[in-house]
């Protein structure tokens, strides 16, 4: 660097000096001016470490040093005369014809760091570059002069410490003081998202008894083996980070906001990395060794709940002590340092189980809430699982739909629920008073997806001989989150055989109009989220307006739910809503009450 430095100098003082000494005068003067190969002042000049040369004003080269023609590979008079163009690739000619053309635009010497490449796929070399215009007596601009110092090594030398300081020589992953800062941002962006995201601090077991007896080469063999396996389980996402020794980190982001959610999450992401680990022994000259590991884990969202300190620290703390606890418990463990989180994960895994039994032994119920007109009168019905537990007591659908969506029941109860409410919508079409209603069914995401979806939906429909016209599914937006199209050619199959569809909880999701368009919705349900506030805040008001004029617009019915009182009812009748559902009008329970309800409003 500081020879680079030094023969830079040099060729500025010698520039300096040839400018002043008429050089110029005599480059101006000849067509092709020869190099200047006597005098004190060219010798120097193709001495110095650095690449000097001349351009006129129309951008051709009227001197270069011997540097130049060294780098270029071509005798001087094959350079003079030519543009950059004739000797660069293109982008490194346009990048030149731009600094030069501002130098000489504005008159002034500049210093910048350029990139320049010979002809396309040569490796890109970095210069340090001052310009110069140069000056005719009366002060006018005649030429340009640079100077250049190829600093592509430095950069090469700056890049590697700078690396060595954030990554670890061993794996190549972050290390340390990377994965801090990786989290200080992860908290950032959890501030503003809400999502959270987790920390994972994995620790092989008996690796120090491992490196003891294997020797330190072959132990650091086995920790890259480790590293490269931990990096198969990364999402996008994730950063994976090598604190030193056996320890690793992985920063998982963006698993959700459900707290439950997010548990399961992570004890997915924990049980893949240990699967990777120890399923298969690692070989390491021809012998096999068999690793475990344990896993500590903490959320982000419960470290921010605790106050002062720097919640990186913080996290990575709560990480290595719920990592010390797994190795206590017996090795090959992952714990979490929240408690509620294992709580939840329990309480998750105990669901699952209930489930089975609950399918198995007819435990789940439907209940159907009335969905009616402006003047009150029933026009339908939603109908909502239900599932008093014998020894539990009601278990909300909030929990177990989700608990059966992680463990793939859904289908099952899916199916369940199917054949439930197409069963009760057969019996209504030979009911005075209800064959003219329609059904509405919640279908997530996991079913639908499923490839025997619509034969499912068609047996129900045949084994009861429901009308397929008063048949409606309810459909989220994180439906389509995963397989757009999929789940839109299923949308379209149904729809052939008459079925309707709903967007439901519309307002809480992306709320993108791209599904309303592209798919065939025929109804939309506002969120009960905006019903609730609407007579207080004025942002829910306009939110409701917006909704029920863009359901016009494009044609669809807006059902407003959650309509707890006489006085939403009213507000929404005056903003335009023509079909609601709410408390008010009945609470989800028996078909026989849903009539009865509605009676008591007409
Ligand atoms: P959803 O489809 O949006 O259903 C409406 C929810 O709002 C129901 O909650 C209903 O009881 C409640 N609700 C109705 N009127 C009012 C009101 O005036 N005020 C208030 N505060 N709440 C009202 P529920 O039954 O607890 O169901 C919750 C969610 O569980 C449903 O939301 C739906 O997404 C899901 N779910 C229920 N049954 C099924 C099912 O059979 N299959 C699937 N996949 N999901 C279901
Ligand atoms: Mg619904
Ligand atoms: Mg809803």
């Amino acid at each position: 660097m500081a020879v680079a430095r030094a023969s830079f100098w040099l060729a500025i003082i010698a520039l300096v000096a040839l400018s002043t000494l008429g050089l110029r005068r005599q480059i101006r003067g000849r067509t092709r001016p020869r190099m200047v190969s006597e005098g004190a002042l060219s010798m120097i000049l193709d001495d110095v470490g650095a690449f000097v040369y001349i351009k006129d004003l129309d951008l051709r080269y009227r001197y270069v040093n011997q540097k130049v023609v060294e780098w270029l590979g071509r005798p001087a008079d094959a350079i003079l005369g030519l543009r950059d163009q004739d000797l660069f690739d293109a982008a490194t000619a346009e990048h030149l014809r731009k600094t030069d053309e501002r130098v000489l635009q504005q008159g002034q010497r500049i210093t910048i760091e350029e990139q320049n490449r010979q002809r396309a796929g040569q490796p890109l070399r970095t210069f340090m570059s001052v310009k110069q215009p140069l000056r005719d007596q009366y002060g006018r601009i005649h030429a340009l002069c640079g100077i250049s110092t190829d600093i592509t090594d430095v950069k090469h030398s700056e890049q590697k410490i700078r690396r060595l300081a954030v990554y670890d020589p061993l794996t190549g992953l972050p290390n340390r003081a990377l994965l801090l800062d990786r989290i200080h941002h992860a908290f950032l962006r959890f501030a503003r998202s809400r999502c959270d995201g987790a920390l994972l601090f994995i620790d092989l077991d008996n690796f120090k008894l491992l490196n003891d007896t294997l020797g330190h080469a072959k132990g650091d063999l086995l920790l890259k083996q480790v590293a490269e396996r931990l990096g198969r389980c990364l999402r996008l996402d994730d950063t994976l980070a090598r604190l030193g020794g056996d320890e690793f980190v992985l920063l998982a982001e963006n698993l959700g906001r459900d707290f439950v959610d997010v548990a399961v999450g992570v004890k997915v992401v924990a049980e893949r990395l240990l699967h990777e680990l120890c399923t298969q022994p690692i070989e390491l000259d021809n012998e096999l060794y068999t690793v475990s590991a344990s896993i500590g884990v903490a959320l982000m969202s419960y470290v921010s709940r605790g106050a002062g300190g720097a919640p990186a620290d913080d996290l990575l703390r709560r990480a290595d002590m719920a990592m010390y606890e797994a190795k206590a418990a017996g090795r090959n463990q992952v714990k979490c340092f929240d408690p509620s989180m294992q709580q939840a994960l329990n309480r998750r895994a105990e669901l699952e189980s209930l489930i089975k039994d609950g399918l198995r032994l007819s435990q789940f119920q439907l209940a159907y809430q009335p969905i009616v007109d402006e003047d009150g009168c029933v026009v339908g019905a939603e109908a909502l699982a239900r599932w008093p537990h014998p020894q539990k007591g009601p278990i909300a659908p909030g929990e177990f739909i989700a608990a059966a969506e992680n463990s793939g029941q859904i289908l099952a109860l899916g199916e369940w629920v199917l054949r439930t409410a197409c069963a009760e919508l057969a019996a209504w079409g030979q009911s005075d008073g209800f064959r003219e209603l329609t059904l509405s069914v919640n279908v997530s995401a996991r079913q639908i997806r499923h490839p025997e979806f619509v034969a499912q939906v068609a047996a129900a429909l045949q084994q009861t001989g429901a009308d397929p016209h008063r048949l409606e599914l309810e459909l989220t937006e994180s439906v389509f989150a995963h397989d757009f199209e999929g789940v839109s050619e299923k949308m379209r199959s149904l729809q052939r055989i008459g079925l309707r569809f709903s967007l439901d909880d519309f307002g809480t999701g992306y709320s993108s109009l791209t599904y309303l368009k592209r798919l065939p919705f025929q109804r939309l349900k506002i969120d009960q989220s905006f019903v609730r506030d609407l007579l207080l805040d004025e942002n829910d008001a306009a939110i409701v307006r917006a909704v029920l004029t863009l359901g016009e617009s494009l044609g669809l019915e807006v059902v407003a739910e959650g309509v707890e009182t006489a006085e939403h009812f009213e507000a929404l009748r005056r903003l335009g809503g023509r079909r609601f559902q709410g408390y008010f009008f009945g609470r989800p329970g028996r078909v026989e009450d849903m009539l009865n309800a509605a009676v008591l409003v007409s």
